[in-house]
């Protein structure tokens, strides 16, 4: 009996192996269809990458831009423009213009800098270990142009996740909702 099975069993598999490595008999899908993904596994944009030389970036950012975003400058506290500014709206990489916070989740946080307690999408933004200044910190990246944005904290609880991207303003450039 146990051989029986056994042998219904591999020979199923052999049926498998044969039909995936057959050729293909009718028209394969248009390459255009998307590939079936969970949910869960599916990931919420695919940013194109953007790829510029420093001195083109010099070109196209203005010098306050260039030194935050390009050499991770980090502007004064309390003086960039979207520090206590709460309009509605969406805040895009001011190098590539990818949307990367909602001013959904702006809060006033009070340390100085426009603070935000989500990204847009997990995806938009980089993570990264930051060792500079003797202390260790999480470093925020654009992931569409690699661009510095500023620093992730895990010191707001009063917020849903806790988390404070305290970003430069400099590194934002802000679109104000549709009315
Ligand atoms: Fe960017």
């Amino acid at each position: 009996m146990m051989t029986k099975i056994m042998a219904i069993l591999v020979s199923c598999s052999i049926g498998t192996v044969a039909c995936d490595s057959r050729p293909a008999a009718v028209a394969p899908p248009p390459p255009t269809a998307a590939p079936h993904m969970e949910p869960s596994t599916m990931p919420t944009t695919e940013p194109d990458k953007v790829t510029h030389t420093e001195e083109e970036w010099k070109k196209l950012l203005t010098p306050e831009q260039f030194a935050v975003l390009r050499q991770k400058a980090t502007e004064a506290p309390f003086t960039g423009k979207y520090d206590e500014f709460f309009q509605p709206g969406a805040y895009a990489c001011a190098a590539c213009g990818q949307e990367l916070f909602s001013s959904d989740t702006k809060f006033n946080s009070g340390c100085g800098w426009p603070a935000f307690y989500a990204a847009k999408a997990g995806d938009r933004v980089k993570l990264v270990p930051d060792y500079s200044f003797g202390t260790k910190r999480t470093e925020v990246l654009c992931a569409r142009c690699g661009s510095h944005l500023g620093h992730i904290f895990d010191d707001a609880p009063q917020t849903p996740t806790g988390e404070r991207y305290c970003i430069n303003s400099a590194a934002l450039k802000f679109i104000p909702a549709k009315k």
